[in-house]
Parts: C-alpha cells; sequence; structure tokens
C-alpha cells in the first residue's frame, strides 16, 4: 500500500516512520527544503526517543523516502495523510493555512489513476473535513480549467493523531485506540487495512520499543468526520482540565496546610478519576493543549455557547505559570541583580519541543524583573537558542554549571537527571541555598538536608 504523508514534523515524520517499518511504502512530503535534505541523511530533524533508529532502518530498506514533489508524491499513494502544522494566532483560531494550501494542491495533483483517501491527521477544528473536500474539489476545477476534465474519485477522512512528544514511536505502535472519522466506508475500510498490523498487533517490536506485555488488539472507534475531530479536542480538553484542577487544588492544598502529592495520591486512587495528569506543577504548555483548547472555544462561540469550563481550565494555568516568580519574590524578597537558574526549558521531558514552554514565559519574566537567568536542559538549549535568541539567557552545559553562583534554582522540567542531581554538591556552588520545585519532583528531606530552603507547589 503506498502512503504520501504531507509534513514532517512530530507527527507526519513519526506516522510516516512508523508505516514504513511496519511494510507501507511511503513518501514524506515537506516544503522545507532543508528538512528534506536533512531527512535524506536519516537525520531527524528533532529530538524525538527511538525515532532515529527506526528512521534509518526503514530508509535502508527503501520503504521511506523524501520528497518537495507534492504532487508526483500524491500521484504515487493510495492513501494521502495531511499532517502539517496548524498554529494558533492572536485570535484563538488555529491558522489553516498550510491544510489550505495543500488541500487545493492534493485537488491539482489528483489524477485519474485510481481513488484516493485524503486523511486530515492535522488536528482541525470541527468542519474541516468538509472544507478541506470542498478545497480538494476547487483544486481539480482549477486544474481541470487547464485542459484535464477526467472524473477524479476521492474521499475524505479524519484520522486525529494522539501520540505524545517524548514516547511518540511508542504511541503509534501501541496506541490506546484509533479513531476513523469518514461518510464512506470505502474511506474506513482502506484506512483499517492501512493499521491492520498495529489494530491486531502483528508486527514484530523494533528492539528499541518493545511491545508493553499485556497489550493485545488497539480498539478501533468509526464515526463521522465531525465527531472525530471533536473526539480529538474533546480529549486534550480533558486532560488539560485534568491538570489545571490539580493546580487549583494544589493552591488551596497550600493556604490550608494540606500536602496536594498526599491528596493526589488519596483521590486518584478512585478509579472513576485515576492518577495520571493530576501533577501539580507550573502548568501544563507545548504545542496542543493551549492551541486545541482555544480553537475549541472558538467553535463554541461561533455557535453561541460560552464555554465556561474551558476558560477557567486557560485562565487557571495562565496563573499558575506566575507561582514559581511569585514564590521566588517570598524566598529572596529583591529579584533585581540576583542569579536564578533553571532546570529544563521545554515544556515535558524528552523533547526539545518548546512551543508554549512555561520556562520561556517565567525566563522572560524574571529577566524584565532585573533577574539574571541561566538555564540548563538536557536537549532543547539549541532550540531555545534559536526560537528566543533574543532573550537574555545564559545557557549551560550541564545543571553543576548552572548551579554556579545562583540564588535559586527552579525546576520547570521533571528530567530523570534533575531527580539524581547531588543537593550537597550543587549547594556548594550555590550563591544561596534555595530551591523552586516547579513540578514537585526533588526530594524535599534531602534537600532540607543540605541546608537548602526548599518550596514545592501545593505543599
Ligand atoms: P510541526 O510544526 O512539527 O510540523 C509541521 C510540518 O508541516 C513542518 O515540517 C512544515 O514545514 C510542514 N508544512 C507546512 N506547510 C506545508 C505545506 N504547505 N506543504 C508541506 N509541508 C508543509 O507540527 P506537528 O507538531 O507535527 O503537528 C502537526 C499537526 O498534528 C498539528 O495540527 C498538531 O496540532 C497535530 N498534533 C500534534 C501533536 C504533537 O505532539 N506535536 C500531537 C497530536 C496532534
Amino acid at each position: 500500500m503506498n502512503v504520501c504523508v504531507i509534513g514532517t514534523g512530530y507527527v507526519g515524520l513519526v506516522t510516516g516512520t512508523c508505516l514504513a517499518f511496519l511494510g507501507r511504502s511511503v513518501t514524506c512530503v515537506d516544503i522545507d527544503e532543508a528538512k528534506i535534505s536533512q531527512l535524506r541523511e536519516g537525520q531527524a530533524p528533532f529530538y524525538e526517543p527511538r525515532l532515529s533508529a527506526l528512521l534509518t532502518g526503514v530508509i535502508e530498506r527503501g520503504l521511506l523516502s523524501f520528497s518537495n514533489n507534492l504532487e508526483q508524491s500524491v500521484q504515487g499513494a493510495e492513501i494521502v495523510f495531511i499532517a502539517v502544522g496548524t498554529p494558533p494566532q492572536a485570535s484563538g483560531k488555529p491558522d489553516l493555512s498550510a491544510v489550505e494550501a495543500v488541500a487545493r494542491s492534493i485537488g491539482k495533483a489528483l489524477n485519474s489513476d485510481h481513488h484516493r483517501v485524503i486523511v486530515n491527521k492535522s488536528t482541525v477544528p470541527i468542519g474541516s473535513g468538509n472544507w478541506v473536500e470542498m478545497l480538494i474539489k476547487e483544486g481539480i476545477r482549477a486544474n481541470q480549467s487547464n485542459g484535464s476534465s477526467q472524473p477524479l474519485s476521492f474521499s475524505v477522512a479524519s484520522n486525529p493523531e494522539f501520540l505524545r512528544e517524548g514516547t511518540a514511536v511508542h504511541d503509534t505502535l501501541y496506541p490506546d485506540r484509533i479513531v476513523i472519522g469518514a461518510s464512506d466506508a470505502h474511506a474506513v475500510e482502506r484506512l483499517r487495512a492501512l493499521y491492520d498490523p498495529i489494530i491486531e498487533q502483528t508486527f514484530t517490536p523494533p528492539p528499541s520499543s518493545p511491545r508493553p506485555a499485556g497489550f493485545t488488539a488497539v480498539p478501533v472507534v468509526t464515526t463521522d468526520l465531525a465527531s472525530a475531530e471533536m473526539i480529538k479536542y474533546a480529549a486534550n480538553a480533558f486532560l488539560a482540565t485534568k491538570i489545571s484542577f490539580a493546580n487549583e487544588i494544589a493552591n488551596i492544598c497550600e493556604r490550608v496546610g494540606a500536602d496536594i502529592r498526599e491528596v493526589v495520591r488519596g483521590f486518584g486512587l478512585d478509579s472513576r478519576i485515576g492518577p495520571r495528569f493530576l501533577n501539580a506543577g507550573v502548568g501544563w504548555g507545548g504545542s496542543c493543549f493551549g492551541k486545541d483548547l482555544s480553537a475549541l472555544i472558538d467553535v463554541a462561540q461561533e455557535y453561541g455557547y460560552e464555554p465556561h469550563l474551558l476558560r477557567s481550565t486557560v485562565a487557571v494555568n495562565r496563573r499558575q505559570r506566575q507561582v514559581v516568580v511569585k514564590k521566588l519574590q517570598e524566598t529572596l524578597k529583591i529579584l533585581k541583580g540576583r542569579t536564578i537558574g533553571l532546570l529544563g526549558l521545554a515544556f515535558k521531558p524528552e523533547t526539545d519541543d518548546l512551543r508554549d514552554a512555561p520556562a520561556l514565559e517565567i525566563a522572560k519574566q524574571l529577566i524584565e524583573m532585573g533577574a539574571h537567568v541561566k538555564a540548563y536542559d538536557p536537549v532543547a538549549n539549541d532550540a531555545s537558542r534559536k526560537l528566543v535568541g533574543n532573550l537574555k539567557i545564559d545557557y549551560c552545559p550541564d545543571a553543576l554549571t548552572l548551579s554556579e553562583g545562583c540564588h535559586a534554582i527552579v525546576v520547570i522540567t521533571e528530567w530523570d537527571e534533575f531527580q539524581n542531581l547531588n543537593a550537597q554538591e550543587i549547594g556548594t556552588l550555590m550563591n544561596t541555598k534555595v530551591i523552586i520545585d516547579g513540578r514537585n519532583v526533588m526530594d524535599r528531606e534531602t534537600f532540607e538536608a543540605a541546608g537548602f530552603r526548599y518550596c514545592g507547589v501545593g505543599r
């Protein structure tokens, strides 16, 4: 089965690589020529654990190729995934210009060789499936006005993506579910066939991503286009709400003398609630939650509905990013001229993605307040230099260098390596021994025993 994936970001590249690993013949397309050249060399353009090994393997086996020729790649494929970015705009609406450009180009590229299934994998507002179909038809008409007039056959499906950066390969090979939204049975049947090795778990796992014990078949949710699109937004809105809820309770815990970690352990054990996505801290970030919540709020408003709960989820998160700055003020009093070390820049461990990362907002605020900000992230220093080169952050090669001269260290990303830091050693390098644990992951007793003033969130 020949597949074309348009967009080689976190979603497109991981999807294309995993499908190729399952034996599909895949062409990944991008407009970014530098990215395509890098990928042809077998190098992933971003940090994603376990991707590189798989990528080089499928390129060597001739199952995955890269191109910036969309027309040719679409013509050679039976299934075409749209996996381009849909970044947020100031209005809250996602920027759909890349989806629009790609849909029109697909329309212009279609020929009458065979039926094609065009699949929206990008996260797009409800109704986008119908919109993409219209754009493809416009592209076809534009092409036919140039002389071609054969009838063309295609269907549009929605197949939202749920992978998490940092565990994207694992999530693609062993997903909780596969959602297929389509109005015609053929599209559903072809997508089921494409994903069959994953659905039935018939493939031999790659050594770098072994199958979890007891993992068997994957549930497939087949539904209409609008419901599939809504499932993606609902999932992200719910997860973000869970975190904001934990942060709200954490803030109350702090005031009444309770410990959020004990509280979450107690209520998370309720099988109706579950313990995941309830870690209090500096709040959620990343490329999806904020953008998808804004888009869902925007859709609701378009239909005259006021989504109070979703707005509160966003508001609680916005306020949560201020928590560590407030704690620094309470502890150090004066921030002007002080050196603050940020441990972690990316919005979560195991990724160098800095989109909507709390660390950057906190760094900006501290710099504006007159502090000297140092930062160390195991993989995201370079990405940060590129993204916010104008921010005066003093990047450090490791946690010990970061500690030198600091008046306080703030843990922003819960990398494992931070949890293994030697409190005694870093304490001797610091100016004053203060640690603000923005993720509640450091061992309080160890730091207090080393003479630190320790401040967690909600404790
Ligand atoms: P990304 O920004 O990492 O990658 C998008 C890619 O699309 C880029 O390489 C860009 O060059 C390419 N592109 C843009 N316009 C193009 C065009 N006209 N033709 C060809 N290529 C073009 O984005 P991403 O993080 O992979 O996200 C893609 C979509 O998937 C978004 O809608 C996102 O919301 C959704 N999603 C992302 C994640 C995630 O964790 N990153 C998870 C689930 C869903």
